[in-house]
This record gives C-alpha cells, structure tokens and sequence, in this order.
C-alpha cells in the first residue's frame, strides 16, 4: 500500500480550513440563540397573547393597558339608586317614597318596578317558584318587625340582649334597614328566606346585573361560611336580599366583587 505523506503545505490546509468550519459553526449558533426563544419562560408569554399572525412584544401590550379602572360615567354618591342605608347610615324617617304593586302583597319604588318584574321573569326561567317576599318597609312596620323577632328569641329562654343580638343577625333595627328606601326586595323560591340553593344563586346573580340588581350581603371574602359577618356590610351572608342600583353601577360592581359600601366609597359626591 502505497504510504501518502502530506506534505507541511497540506498540513497547513487542513488546519485553516478546521478552523474556518469551527468558525461557521459557532457563528450559526450565537445566530440561532439570537433568533430563537431562549427558554420556556419567553415561549410562555408570547403564546398567553392571542394570535394576531405576528410576534407581540409582551412589554408593549402591558404599556397599552390603561392603569386605572374607569368608573361608570356619571356614578356619583348622592344618585337616588346608590342611597346607603346600613347601621352606619342610619334614615330615621320614611323615605318620600312613590310606590307600586309588584304582585304578592309586596310594593317598590316606582322608579324599578319594571326592571324588578323583569328580573323576576327571569329568574322564574332558573326556578319556576322564584316570587317576592317582602319589598318596601316603612319605619313602623320595621319597627314592629324587630320587636317581634326579639321577642321570638326572648320567648326560647335568651336575655334581652342575646335576643336583640340573635334577631340582628337575619334583620335590621329600624332605620338601618334598606327596605326603607324601596330598592330592596328579598326573592325566593320557597316559603322560607333561605330556600334557594347555591347552584341557582349563582344563576340569579349574574342575571340580575342585567336589570340593575346586586346581591347586597355576599358572604365575607375569604370564607365559605355564611354565617361570618362581611366586615365590609356588617351583615351576614343573605342570599335572598336583592338591591337595586342601576346596571352599569351593578356590572361594575358584580364583576369587581365590590359592595355596595365599598363602590360608594369611590365615587365622587
Ligand atoms: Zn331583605
């Protein structure tokens, strides 16, 4: 066999060109990691934005974003439909209310009378045997509500101030009770307040926003026991207890998780 010996010129060849090849290879690599996602994290967030056929800078989509969160235009806390009423806001005499018949004995501020007979309707879609139990209630009737209650809790033994402190958890002293004002109603499916069960709650929630109602007492943030007072409302959780406050104002509120005391609190006077 015939022995090939390369010659130093060759050598030399060779070298320059292994050199040249580990040059183009690291070239195409430092391309490619500059081109390229570098880590899961960066494929991550440019695939969370929807599609729109070309690459979104994440950054430039966050600076589009506004900061602030626009109230509704207009929302101030002195409108008629965003009267608070509560302990802490107390009416002691009877609102200049104008009423109307909404069927089953009960009455409401004129003003929501059809909103309220709507969202009925509706709500008679989730359940066929949703109905009024008690709307407007003046001073006087509130007043003889609350002592009956105390009364009731006297009669099973309790002192006078357990009594009063029992019947504060499902009513209201007079003066403190929103029903007053005629943009309450409490609505339910049985003959009892708390009839409604939770999957049709959260049915009649989201459909009343469209006609200007929130669910006025949720349950405090943080738990899922309904008898822990909302440090917000000072009321336990009352799932029947509708209040109306107009629909931009009760979308707004509803989608932000937001009482009726802590929208207030951020609108202008
Ligand atoms: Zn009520």
């Amino acid at each position: 066999m015939k022995n090939y010996r390369t010659s130093p010129l060759v050598r030399a060849g060779i070298a320059l060109t292994a050199v040249g090849s580990f040059l183009v290879i690291a070239l195409v690599s430092v391309t490619a990691s500059t081109t390229q996602p570098r880590s899961e994290t960066s494929q991550t967030k440019t695939a969370a934005i929807p599609k729109t056929g070309k690459t979104i800078n994440k950054q430039a989509v966050w600076a589009e974003t506004p900061k602030t969160d626009p109230l509704p235009a207009g929302a101030r806390q002195s409108d008629w439909n965003l009267v608070l009423v509560n302990l802490a806001h107390k009416h002691m005499t009877d609102f200049p209310v104008q009423l109307k018949d909404v069927g089953n004995g009960q009455q409401v501020d004129a003003r929501i009378a059809p909103q309220l007979l709507a969202f009925l309707a509706a709500a008679k879609t989730i359940n066929t045997d949703e109905h009024f139990i008690s709307g407007y209630r003046s001073i006087a009737y509130q007043t003889q509500l609350f002592n009956d209650y105390i009364s009731n809790e006297k009669s099973s033994g309790k002192t006078p101030a357990d009594a009063e402190a029992a019947a504060m958890k499902y009513s209201q002293p007079p003066g403190a009770s929103e029903h007053m004002t005629g943009l309450a109603m409490d609505m339910a499916a049985g003959s009892s307040l708390d009839s409604n069960q939770a999957p049709d709650i959260s049915k009649l929630e989201a459909l009343a926003v469209n006609y200007g109602f929130i669910l006025r007492f949720p349950k405090a943030p943080g738990t899922s026991n309904p008898d822990v007072k909302n440090p917000s409302t000072g009321i336990e959780y009352e799932y029947w207890h509708w209040r109306y406050v107009g629909v931009e104002n009760a979308k707004y509120m509803t989608a932000r998780g937001l009482t009726l005391e802590e929208y207030v609190a951020k609108l202008p006077k």
